[in-house]
């Protein structure tokens, strides 16, 4: 079965955000503080979870992403990603992390049936990192990015790409690319918070690739059908691949194909769409049918495409790490 929405776009890929807590503060995503988190009461039960999993595939989603907040962060999850990995029909089961756990967990995440990482990463220098993050563990996910590969985990390394934080990075992150199998991609930054200086962070995908260009010569890579919105390169011999994700500077909305749960059980057919269905008075036994019309539905006011343009952020503010990313 197919999930086609209004704009004769197949969505096939589910984001599951399965907590709001995270073990870092990333500036763009967190404040210092934390945000008011979720009471447990509120935040669905990995019962719900999966019923919910299991009946996004029976209409069509082909691919699972666990997200977060920090999604190795909650106790239970290895058991979770084991039922996830089971079900029938799901073609892809990643993961996105910050890596800090990854050490610890990479192996279990394997077994699990986890196929692939996306870690985040946005700064290969100790003190750029902690400026960032609020935290000073960048030794920690470089180790657990390297037990991670050694397990024979496929990596993606996310890099939220800010003007004068760390775009002088740039070049260190393309050379990881010469001898790694890695796919590392420089995703815009995003004004969650409407930020009154957000501007002055984004640097367009357009001009992360000319100033790599300059020093190392690419070539596009051809995508997947599964692959997600990345427009990807490979430096000329090198083991893996770089791309950028310009959710500002050109939409890539006409290829979408995905919508989100938080951790709550609130649907979001767009990252930039405040309007949120919540499905918890459906995750439950004798629920199933409703479930399916309602993510049915969902598919179907998945709007065309989004307002956000590199001047203005036409939304309500939101947390990130609801969301998922
Ligand atoms: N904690 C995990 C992590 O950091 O990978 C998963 C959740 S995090 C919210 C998912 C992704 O969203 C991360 O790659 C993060 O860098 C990205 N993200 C968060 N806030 C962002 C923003 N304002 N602009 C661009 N990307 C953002
Ligand atoms: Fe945590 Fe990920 Fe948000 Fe950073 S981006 S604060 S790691 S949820």
């Amino acid at each position: 079965m197919a999930l086609i929405d209004s704009y004769g776009r197949k969505i096939n890929y589910l984001r599951l955000s399965v907590t709001d807590r995270c073990n870092l503060r990333c500036r763009y995503c967190m404040p210092e503080e934390g945000i008011s988190k979720l009471r447990h009461a509120e935040i669905l039960s990995y019962e719900q979870m999966l019923m919910l999993a299991q009946a996004s595939v029976q209409v069509g989603i082909e691919k699972i992403r666990v997200t977060g907040g920090e999604p190795l962060v909650r106790n239970g999850i290895i058991d979770f990603l084991k039922n996830l990995s089971a079900i029938p029909g799901l073609r892809q089961l990643v993961l996105t992390t910050n890596g800090i756990l990854l050490k610890e967990m990479a192996a279990d995440l394997k077994n699990a049936g986890v196929q692939r990482l996306n870690i985040s990463l946005d700064s290969l220098r100790p003190e750029v990192f902690k400026q960032i993050t609020r935290f000073d563990y960048l030794d920690r996910v470089l180790t657990g990015i390297q037990v991670a590969e050694e397990l024979g985990f496929p990596i993606k390394i996310n890099v939220v790409a800010m003007r004068g934080v760390n775009d002088a990075e740039f070049i260190d992150f393309a050379k990881m690319t010469l001898n790694k199998p890695y796919a590392v991609r420089f995703i815009e930054y995003m004004p969650t918070s409407k930020e009154e200086s957000w501007q002055s962070l984004v640097i367009p995908g357009d001009e992360i690739l000319e100033r790599i260009a300059k020093q190392y010569p690419m070539k596009p890579v051809v995508r997947s059908a599964l692959s997600g919105p990345s427009q990807d390169y490979r430096i000329d011999g090198a083991a893996g691949t770089l791309g950028i994700i310009t959710a500002i500077s050109e939409h890539f909305c006409s290829e979408c194909n995905r919508i989100r749960v938080t951790s709550a059980g609130m649907a979001r057919s767009c990252l930039f769409d405040d309007t949120e269905f919540d499905l918890k008075p459906f995750l439950r036994k004798g629920g199933e049918a409703e479930l399916a019309e309602t993510l049915r539905s969902i598919v179907m006011g998945k709007p065309q495409k989004h307002l956000m343009s590199n001047h203005d952020a036409a939304h309500e503010p939101f947390d990130m790490s609801k969301i998922g990313g």
